[in-house]
């Protein structure tokens, strides 16, 4: 998730929602951002991914393979 605005000179900015790092400033491209934009390893996201896996296996009703006894 990311929030790209424009400048008036027509060159783009692009921020990450997750950790609100701004990631690139006054790039030309939009294919450009594309490519920045998965470039960007955010730990904020990866620990939001981390704690929606350890929020499903505490899900109470959903048997957990091989974890019984
Ligand atoms: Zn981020």
């Amino acid at each position: 998730m990311y929030s790209r605005t424009q400048n008036d000179n027509g060159t783009f900015n692009t921020r990450c929602l997750f950790c609100f790092m701004t990631i690139a400033s006054c790039v030309e491209l939009p294919e450009e951002l594309d490519r920045l934009e998965k470039r960007h390893i955010c730990p904020e996201r990866a620990l939001a991914e981390l704690q929606e896996q350890a929020k499903a296996k505490a899900q109470p009703g959903r048997p957990s393979a091989g974890a019984a006894g």
